[in-house]
């Protein structure tokens, strides 16, 4: 295990898509000292208050330590025998798209390798889905019609080299707060001007030049604006058109569209686009609001628009930058951890890439079409179609829309495994069977954050009780089903060089993910693995993809895309006339499974709230502190108001971390309607419709 020292071990802090290293050493009275790294090009020994506090968050209190059968210990033979002969007879009877995989952003890429080679390679089918669907879905599907692959172009050095950073629905201050940080100081150093496009009044724009609180779901409109204004003042950037595609139906869309639905003051947005046409160094950073919409990949391509159009990408301090939720969500979506993906960016579609897949894994079949992505994943298990669930590390009955929908289709399944760190989850609770995984801190793998950057997370601990690594488990019940060979590891060094391997044979098709050479590393090599931006082999633009205007279509061109403003799917009505917008808070993360257990993290804000406009409070006659009963049509809540005008009229916030475990009226995402992008199927989590009352 590598070190700089005896004491040290050097891991990545495993909350947000920032990806910072740490530093952990074991104190003497057997918790864990954590400090930021310094050596990590993430954060440079920075660390926010998640971070810093993940010290406290390590204990036993609450750990699954022992498989569990319908709620009563049992042995490791005996649960995995389970799990494999439920499955294998599922399968047997039902046929291989009868089971399903729901998995995390928090797996580790040699867990997240693993479970799609079982379920795509030898299961034969292609369901299997992640949270990261509910993360950055809408930006996966953005680069890839308008890239032709999955590629975030830029670096975090942009964020300091640029004259401008935009932050389009992106509370970087609270959700990626070491970024924020880094930005700040640029900030200060060079005088980095910000723009915050949000409907809400949010902790980022106290650092900001201009906010613009635009109505829910108007992105659209707004980037259509300023790509007419890019043409209109001259800033379109004609020799790097010759690499582009689809320039003159984009730009004729968006002259055509209007500003009335992003709902803005016409000199307010005079300014915001005559401060990004102005300023050549432009980074657009965009997150959840962006992406958490019924328009979410339409959003995504009409940022993308406005960087190809001026050829502001793949340069210093230029270019959108789609910023991860979660650790690994990136490294997910490397080994192909959606259900309309193979690994290494190939497609399912594609007879070729499959082959090479197949061969690669000596898999007796490989999934042909598309899984069903989360929502509808979820749906078919209500529908009884999918009669076998495993659910790793996440708690769907939390965290999707209609999650009381949810959370009844788990409880009517057939058959629903969990492997978690506990077994008090809203969703372990409904489980047949519970399998104890390791967590932060006994883990051992790679993880690659927002910037392509793969880092090692490494383990400072053994698994407390029984507790086993997430990629063991899987290997465990794929031996059973009979696939011993192709699941033997002994490590996950193993794991990840032959994951690497596939990424070196699949160069042939021009692919973007560039391992190469990795496949021969060491099991030394691989414990020492310093924190590494792909692509490896091609650093000819300092570790950005773009500015020699090569891009991954037939034809080496990129792709802009005519796209039109959508409203929301859910409309208000009268009764449901507020527009219910749900995101973070700085100290909590997900369902606060290990940030809960932290007396500093939770006093920041300790209970579940509801942001409302003092005038809508007082129609309503609502004061501070009241406590205020939210109807939508798929569920109701009973949260704390506070009276503020960080919310338009109109618009409410309420946040998405507490659970029925701590406060079951606060199960925020039981009032979102289930609708999705239709390009992305990642779900419209910041839009949904409500009614207000007092309680
Ligand atoms: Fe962890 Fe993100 Fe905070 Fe960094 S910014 S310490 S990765 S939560």
């Amino acid at each position: 295990q590598f070190s700089d020292d005896q004491t040290w071990t050097r891991s990545t802090c495993p909350y947000c898509g920032v990806g910072c290293g740490v530093l952990l050493r074991r104190d003497a009275e057997g918790g864990v000292e954590v400090k930021g790294d310094p050596s990590h090009p993430a954060n440079l020994g920075r660390l926010c208050s998640k971070g810093s506090a993940l010290g406290e968050t390590v204990g036993l209190e609450g750990r699954l330590l022992a498989p569990r059968i319908h709620g009563i210990n049992a042995s490791w033979d005996n649960a995995l025998d389970l799990v494999a002969e439920k499955f294998s007879t599922t399968i047997a009877e039902h046929g291989p798209d009868s089971v399903a995989f729901y998995v995390s952003g928090q797996l580790l890429t040699e867990d997240y390798y693993v479970a799609n080679k079982l379920m795509k390679g030898f299961i034969g089918s292609a369901n299997i889905d992640t949270n990261s669907r509910l993360c950055m879905a809408s930006s996966v599907a953005g680069h890839k019609r308008a890239f032709g692959t999955d590629t975030v172009p830029g670096t975090y050095e942009d964020l300091e080299q640029a004259d401008l950073v935009v932050l389009v629905g992106s509370n970087l201050a609270w959700c990626h707060p070491v970024l924020y940080q880094r930005l700040m100081v640029a900030r200060a150093e060079r005088g980095t001007k910000i723009v915050v496009i949000d409907p809400r009044r949010t902790a980022s724009c106290d650092g900001a030049d201009l906010h613009l609180p635009l109505r829910s779901g108007s992105d659209v409109a707004l980037f259509n604006h300023l790509l007419a204004q890019i043409d209109a003042q001259g800033a379109v950037e004609a020799d790097f058109l010759n690499n582009v595609d689809g320039f003159d139906a984009a730009l004729s869309t968006a002259k055509d569209a209007s500003l009335d639905p992003t709902g803005l003051d016409a000199d307010l947005v005079q300014a915001f686009c005559d401060m990004w046409i102005g300023n050549p160094k432009v980074v657009t950073i965009y997150s959840q609001g962006v992406n958490q919409s019924s328009s979410g990949a339409d959003k995504v391509n009409a940022i993308l628009n406005c960087h190809l159009a001026t050829g502001r990408i793949g340069l210093p301090g230029c270019g959108p930058f789609s910023v991860t939720g979660q650790p690994n969500a990136m490294g997910g979506r490397e080994v192909g951890g959606l259900a309309n993906m193979l690994a290494n960016h190939l497609d399912i579609e594609n007879e070729a890439h499959r082959d090479l897949v197949q061969s690669h894994w000596n898999a007796p079949t490989i999934a042909t079409t598309q899984g069903l992505k989360a929502v509808d994943m979820f749906e078919a298990i209500h529908a009884g179609k999918i009669k076998a669930l495993w659910v790793i590390h996440t708690n769907p009955a939390v965290t999707l829309p209609d999650a009381g929908r949810v959370a009844e289709a788990i409880q009517n399944c057939d058959f629903t495994v969990v492997s978690d760190i506990t077994a008090t989850t809203d969703t372990a609770r409904l489980a047949d069977v519970i399998l104890p995984a390791s967590a932060w801190g006994e883990k051992s793998g790679t993880v690659t954050n927002s910037d392509r950057t793969i880092s090692r997370q490494r383990s400072l601990m053994p698994a407390p009780g029984q507790a086993r690594a997430d990629w063991k488990i899987l290997c465990d019940v794929a031996k059973r089903m009979g696939w011993a060979e192709a699941f033997d590891y002994e490590t996950e060094a193993d794991i990840f060089r032959e994951y690497t391997a596939l990424s070196t044979a699949a160069r042939v098709f021009g692919k973007d993910l560039d391992l190469s050479g990795w496949d021969g590393m060491s099991n030394a090599d691989y414990d020492a693995l310093r924190p590494t931006r792909w692509p490896i082999s091609d650093t000819r633009q300092g570790g950005r993809f773009f500015a020699d205007g090569q891009f991954f279509h037939a034809g080496g061109k990129a792709k802009m895309l005519a796209v039109t403003h959508r409203a929301p799917a859910t409309k208000r009505a009268p009764k449901y006339p507020f527009r219910l917008n749900t995101g973070r808070i700085r100290d909590q993360w997900h369902t606060m499974t290990r940030t809960g257990l932290s007396p500093r993290l939770s006093s920041h804000l300790a209970e579940p709230f509801v942001d409302i406009h003092p005038q809508d409070a007082e129609g309503l006659g609502i004061t501070a502190a009241d406590l205020v009963q939210l109807t939508s049509p798929q569920g109701q809540s009973i949260l704390r108001a506070r009276i503020t005008t960080d919310v338009r009229r109109g618009d409410v916030f309420a946040p998405i971390h507490w659970t029925g475990e701590t406060a079951p009226s606060a199960r925020i995402d039981q009032l979102v309607a289930p609708f999705v992008d239709p390009v992305s199927g990642q779900p419209e989590s910041k839009a949904s419709v409500v009614a207000l009352a007092p309680y």
